[in-house]
């Protein structure tokens, strides 16, 4: 099967927004198995959009639109959409009771414009929308598939994962069972080269490396018949690869670093308190992402300044004076501060400088330090992160989570 993907929004054309509608379907649509030969992103303009699926048509079976469903007159993709396979609109019952009950809820008045949300080509599949107003549908007629999503992402990537993969997997006559592993302290390349062998050669299951947000992921994906099939040909590539990636390799599947460092923390009754300073409550907060730590999470501390470093972490003036503050001894002494003042078994710290300003030859933007302290014992690593302001902050978020995991599974707890 052949599909592309149309993006519609003026505010994509002009580069207001960032296309990441497209980014994210296009990689799920590889990992189901459907060719995507082609992407476009056209205005809100009718004639425009008319054209595009004309020629969306003329080479693809399933075009998947993006955008212009909402209750607006420059939401037009569903009305061209129809007029395309020349059909023609009717209203939707449920839909429609469904609109009503919402604005009912929220003490709005219900008017015309909206109702037009309601309205779908006659014969199409309705797809519910539970995070927005506009419901998506499919339109299936003389082999040419078009799906309508909503445009915001969080509108569109449930409905694309709830009801269009399952629509697609039926059409193509497969279950398609994915495993996602994830891997911290790596980059993508160091990761590719080292599997390398598995990606050349692989056929079912595929693997497929992805980088965001400071790390990397592999997807397995197998294609079978059931879900027990397609768990049987993943397990020994996944066996394959943690061989090789070892513990580079942190969780699966929705798994993330806070949750898992906060699990093994509250697994070992382990408590936990945070001095930052460039991340500036990045990390504490990276913490409280996960929802249990309320267990084991003491306190953390913003101690930006140097006085604030001596008062409330007790770091010492001859320390700061002597070193600095983006220095070894003062994410030693940070570290060691703050599990003392918290009376917590771990104490970690940041020092650094996130730049744009502040950086000299011998401590240039970029150069953090990251304290642990565990138990009786400090570890300080010194990092050299490149970078924005905000990258190196994140940068150093993710390095002192995923050290402190390392650390937790080595040291005898
Ligand atoms: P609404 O009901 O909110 O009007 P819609 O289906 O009509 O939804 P649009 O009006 O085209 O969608 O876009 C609404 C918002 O969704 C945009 O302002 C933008 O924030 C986001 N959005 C739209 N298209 C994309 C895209 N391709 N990638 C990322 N975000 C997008
Ligand atoms: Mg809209």
């Amino acid at each position: 099967m052949i599909a592309e993907i149309i993006s519609i929004g003026t505010e994509i054309l002009l580069g207001d927004i960032l296309n990441t509608n497209a980014e994210y379907l296009s990689k799920r649509l590889a990992n189901l198995g459907v060719y995507l030969y082609h992407q476009s992103v056209v205005g809100d303009n009718a004639k425009r959009l008319e054209d595009e699926l004309e020629r969306a048509f003329s080479r693809s079976d399933l075009v998947i639109t993006t955008g212009g469903l909402g209750p607006t007159k420059d939401d037009l993709t569903k009305e061209i959409g129809a007029e395309y396979f020349n059909i023609s609109m009717e209203l939707h019952e449920e839909s429609y009771i469904k609109l009503t009950e919402y604005f009912k809820k929220q003490n709005r008045e219900l008017t015309e414009n909206n109702i037009k949300q309601a309205y779908f080509p006659v014969g199409s599949i309705i797809l519910p929308n539970h995070f927005g107003t506009a419901p998506g549908c499919i339109i299936n007629k003389n082999d040419k598939i078009l799906i309508l999503l909503p445009g915001p992402p969080k509108e569109n990537i449930p409905m694309f994962e709830n009801y269009v993969v399952p629509y697609i997997n039926k059409l193509s006559n497969n279950t398609l069972i994915s495993k996602t592993l994830r891997i911290c302290g790596m980059g993508e390349s160091m990761v590719a080269t080292k599997i390398n062998n598995i990606i050349d050669n692989q056929s079912n299951p595929t693997v497929a490396p992805y980088a965001k947000d400071n790390e990397v992921t592999l997807r397995i994906t197998a294609k079978a018949n059931n879900k027990e099939e397609g768990e049987k040909l993943i397990a020994p590539v996944e066996n394959e690869i943690r061989n090789i990636l070892g513990d580079n390799i942190y969780g699966i599947n929705e798994d993330t670093l806070e949750g898992v460092v906060g699990e093994i923390l509250i697994e070992n009754n382990l408590t936990i308190s945070v001095a930052e300073s460039c991340t500036g409550g990045l990390l504490c907060g990276k913490l409280v992402n996960y929802p249990g730590i309320s267990k084991v999470l003491i306190e953390g501390c913003v101690t930006y300044s140097n006085s604030s470093k001596m008062k409330r972490l007790g770091v010492s003036k001859s320390t700061l004076d002597k070193f600095g503050a983006v220095s070894e001894e003062t994410a030693k002494e940070m570290a060691e501060g703050i599990a003392k003042a918290s009376n917590s078994n771990i104490g970690i710290s940041v020092t650094g400088i996130a730049g744009p300003d502040g950086g000299t030859t011998e401590k240039p933007v970029g150069l953090v330090y990251v304290g642990i302290y565990i138990n009786g014992e400090t570890f300080v690593k010194k990092l050299h992160l490149s970078g924005n302001r905000q990258t190196v902050r994140e940068r150093t978020v993710t390095f002192a989570l995923d050290w402190l995991r390392r650390l937790l599974s080595k040291i005898s707890l």
